[in-house]
């Protein structure tokens, strides 16, 4: 099955992608390696931004379990984020690229503030957006806003890069027997519970036919080679495949 090119895309990157074999925090080498990964499909001629998440570092709604008050955990966990994109952009510029940091709760001192129109400039001229801070708003989670910035932003797709290569109808790890879609349907994902995004943020895709395309961000290169239409991956989308 040949994969229609997307020129412009939003790359998700959870928290827990950053960690690498960690249990916890910011592994240098794992963030080095992304970024590299982030530079190859810029050189093969992709306009990308990124939204970074924070499970690495901070979770909201753990933190509440345990009796923080939610709408304060939340802050911290969207504070998490950008330390990663921090972490990120640092990466990126040792190896050259331009990148800017948007942060959706403003911190003029450490990077600017959300601003689409600005954002938009950004990547007209060739660089990297790195949109920290979520949505702004308790309640949400960064893969809420990843599909609200890949609206914002017009991206042909969301890049979801995670630790398995695709959706399965079951969870890989545990059932031998799983079988990886090539294609899925967003309503399939909500009614069957498929373990993709957070249903908000699927939601939004399919309202505003954003394909969601799952791939392992922990195989070397993988990132060129599924926007190339290679490599194994899964698209989420509103057609039957
Ligand atoms: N968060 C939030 N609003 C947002 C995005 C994130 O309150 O719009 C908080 C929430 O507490 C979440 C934490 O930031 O648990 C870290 O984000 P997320 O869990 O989405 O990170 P990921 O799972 O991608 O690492």
């Amino acid at each position: 099955m040949t994969r229609p090119r997307f020129n412009r895309i939003l790359l998700k990157l959870s928290g827990e992608v950053l960690m690498g074999n960690s249990q916890f925090g910011i592994d240098p080498d794992t963030v080095a390696r992304v970024a590299g990964e982030i530079a190859a499909a810029k050189q093969a001629g992709h306009e990308l931004c990124v939204v970074v998440g924070g499970g690495n570092i901070f979770r909201g709604l753990a933190a509440a379990a345990k009796g923080f008050e939610r709408t304060s955990a939340d802050y911290m966990g969207m504070l998490a984020t950008v330390m990663n994109a921090l972490a990120v952009q640092n990466a990126l510029e040792q190896i050259g690229v331009d990148t800017r940091v948007q942060s959706a709760i403003p911190m003029s001192t450490v990077c600017e503030p959300f601003i689409r129109r600005r954002a938009e400039r950004h990547m007209e001229k060739g660089r990297i957006v790195i949109f920290a801070a979520g949505t702004g708003n308790p309640y949400f989670t960064t893969d809420s806003a990843a599909a609200l910035r890949a609206a914002e932003m017009n991206c042909d797709a969301l890049f979801k890069g995670t630790s398995v290569d695709g959706v399965y109808d079951a969870d890989p790890k545990k059932i031998k027997t799983a079988k990886r879609y090539e294609t899925v349907t967003f309503n399939r994902v909500l009614s069957d519970d498929l373990k993709v995004m957070d249903a908000s943020a699927v939601a939004l895709c399919r309202d505003n036919n954003i394909p969601i395309v799952v791939f392992n961000i922990r195989e070397q290169g993988n990132l060129a080679r599924v926007l190339a239409g290679e490599g194994t991956a899964t698209i989420v989308q509103n057609e039957e495949g």
